[in-house]
Formats: structure tokens, sequence, C-alpha cells
């Protein structure tokens, strides 16, 4: 098993699968458009870093909102 892990974002990549921080299966394009492409670092190991074909950072604000509403049932 083959495991690398992001300097800057800590996403993990298992045998070509990328895990994000959290341990969720998570998309590269979706990792570029949501940590990479922001920090923009030389460091980071994302393939699809500089992809716009990921999540928005509208879409993160929604997802955010969805989890604070799931926690307060
Ligand atoms: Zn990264």
């Amino acid at each position: 098993m083959k495991s690398r892990t992001c300097p800057n974002c800590g996403a993990t990549w298992i045998d070509g699968q990328l895990y994000w921080a959290t341990g969720q299966p998570a998309l590269e394009e979706d990792l570029a458009g949501l940590v990479c492409n922001r920090v923009d670092s030389s460091e980071c190991i994302n393939p699809q870093k500089g992809s716009e074909n990921g999540v928005t950072l509208a879409w993160r604000i929604n997802a955010i909102k969805a989890l604070n509403e799931e926690h307060d049932l």
C-alpha cells in the first residue's frame, strides 16, 4: 500500500485514491478547488492543482451550513 500526504492540506492518497484529512474519499478536483488553488504553494502534491472543475467556495459554504444544521438537531 502506497500512501502520500500533501504537506499543505493534509489530504492523503492511498494507492491513488484521495482521502480528505477526515478520512472521507475525495476527488482531486474538489481538493484543488477547496484548498490547493487557494493556498497556491509549490509544496502541494495534488496533480489537479489549478483545476477549476471541482467544487467552489460557494459549495463549501453550503456544505458547512448543512453540517451546522445537522449538528443543531
Ligand atoms: Zn494540497
